[in-house]
């Protein structure tokens, strides 16, 4: 028998399933339509994963550091075991926990794969939802008012190298591996690239890292990008830019050879594993988008600011709508079209708001422009920049590295970008984040008092540095 709702989101990630609570808490009637679990790619496979082993190396690296503190250890072990069993008993808390949130929404969840169906007997136009259930049982059909597209995204792979899940992997099977090996390629030097190599480095891997592009983390700041690459050499990572692999060179035995193009000459890269990490494609395959007037461009489902594809009540999210593909992105997006359903008038997302970080070991943070973006786009910038050399809480932790760069308009004060790179720098961003949304000027940041010691000062002192007054520098 058909079901009726107000809405059916197709993907339970964190796009979808804060969606839905939001969606609920408006009053609408709402279901999920989910393959595998509640959680999607973040907390099963990408953010929560990975942050967790990250977390287990930091504590390796650091316990294997103890007597820079006074404490003796003598010769810590590591149990890979047990660090993958806390990671995974942590994804089955948050996911425990996603599921009483589905209850208490009184939110209905389908385990089953859903397709959007055209105009039929159902309703004139497209979007109901037939659901092929995991149980087996016969399919379900959902009738619902308005549709969220929320399918997330894959793991790219190269044409030559493709995933074997066993030698050649993406992220997906390298966050299951029962052993690390003792070397490791990495294709791609971007986020997941650098929180892999960063994290493998810390546990003891021998890691190489090709990146065809002249920098590590193209996407950030150059000053960022400059002072990982000296974090990774000085964690032993072998990072090569501007690295053409050659995918038919590849040989798989128990390892796994390759060649690359390095400056005009070819050679060969050996390691036991490999890693792609070369990006992510949007899931917009088998999801019924032939039967409905949906736009796709370049394998992305395209929507307007509120995120309505071209059939006004089917909306998409996430990382199938591409962009910045980011957990709190897509949520955030997710509440905007549900609130736009729900004939709320929210607010568009600013980019330039939106913060971005990676958790590798310095990690980085950051939001609003690079100072190169602000160049382009005709801005006459000013910069400040501040080291956590000078701060007194970074030396308690014992971690120096990095610094906090402010990129400010000469002409009107405003502030264009904050980029951080050091200890803690994710969870300090939100202050730049905020002064985002609330349009300050680094004087408005210099002006906020920053408690001493703490090594949010490096913020502080940063945006005084932008016209030369900063403190301790
Ligand atoms: P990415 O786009 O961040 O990086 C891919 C890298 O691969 C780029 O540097 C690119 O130049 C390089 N590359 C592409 N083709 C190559 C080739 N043939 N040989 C060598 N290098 C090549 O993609 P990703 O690291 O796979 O991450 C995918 C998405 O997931 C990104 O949008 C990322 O922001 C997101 N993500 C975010 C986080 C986080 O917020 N901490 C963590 C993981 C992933």
């Amino acid at each position: 028998m058909a079901q009726e709702y107000d809405l059916v989101i197709l993907g339970g990630g964190t796009g979808g399933y804060v969606a839905a609570i939001r969606a609920s808490k408006l009053g609408l009637k709402t279901a999920i339509v989910e393959k595998r679990e509640l959680g999607g790619t973040c907390l099963h496979r990408g953010c929560i994963p990975s942050k967790a082993l990250l977390r287990s190396a930091e504590v390796f690296k650091q316990t294997k550091e103890a007597d820079r503190y006074g404490v003796s250890t003598e010769n810590p072990t590591l149990n890979f075991t047990k660090v993958q069993e806390r990671k995974q008993s942590i994804v089955d808390t948050l996911h425990k926990g996603v599921q009483g949130l589905m209850k208490k929404g009184k939110i209905d969840v389908y385990e089953g794969f859903g397709r959007i169906l055209g105009p039929s007997i159902f309703s004139p136009t497209a979007g109901t939802i037939s659901v092929e259930m995991n149980n087996g049982e016969e399919n379900e059909m959902l009738i619902p008012k308005n549709v969220l597209v929320a399918t997330g995204s894959t793991p790219k792979s190269l044409p030559g190298l493709e995933i074997d899940g066993e030698v050649v992997m993406s992220s997906d099977e390298a966050l299951h591996m029962k052993e690390l090996p003792e070397s490791i390629i990495i294709v791609g030097g971007g986020v997941i690239g650098i929180e892999w190599a960063s994290m493998l480095a810390d546990f003891g891997v021998k890691v190489t890292v090709l990146e065809y592009l002249p920098h590590i983390l193209p996407t950030e700041d150059e000053d960022i990008s400059r002072e990982m690459l000296k974090q990774m050499k000085k964690k032993g990572v072998d990072i090569v830019t501007s690295a053409k692999v050659l995918p038919d060179t590849i040989e798989k035995d128990t390892g796994v050879k390759v060649d690359a193009e390095v400056d005009g000459e070819t050679v060969t890269y050996e390691a036991e594993r490999m890693l792609v990490s070369v990006g992510r494609s949007a899931n917009v395959d088998n999801i019924g988008l032939e039967n409905t007037d949906i736009q796709v461009e370049n394998g992305t489902i395209q929507t307007n600011k509120v995120y309505q594809t071209k059939e006004s009540h089917i909306y998409a999210i996430g990382d199938v709508i591409g962009g910045m593909q980011l957990a709190h992105v897509a949520s955030h997006e997710g509440m905007i079209a549900v609130e736009h359903m729900a004939d709320q008038n929210p607010h568009p997302m600013n980019p330039e708001q939106v913060p971005s970080c990676i958790y590798s070991n310095p990690e980085v943070s950051s939001v609003g422009l690079t100072e190169k973006a602000a160049k382009e786009k005709g801005f006459d910038v000013k910069v400040g920049k501040f080291p956590f050399q000078a701060i007194g809480k970074a030396l308690v932790h014992g971690e120096t590295d990095g610094f906090v760069k402010i990129v400010a308009d000469k002409e009107t004060e405003d502030l264009l970008g904050v980029h951080m790179i050091g200890p803690h720098v994710t969870d300090m961003i939100s202050e730049a984040a905020l002064a985002q949304v609330l349009d300050a000027t680094p004087w408005e940041i210099a002006e906020t008092i920053h408690p001493h010691p703490t090594l949010s000062e490096a913020i502080g002192e940063a945006a005084m540095a932008v016209d030369g007054n900063q403190i301790h520098g």
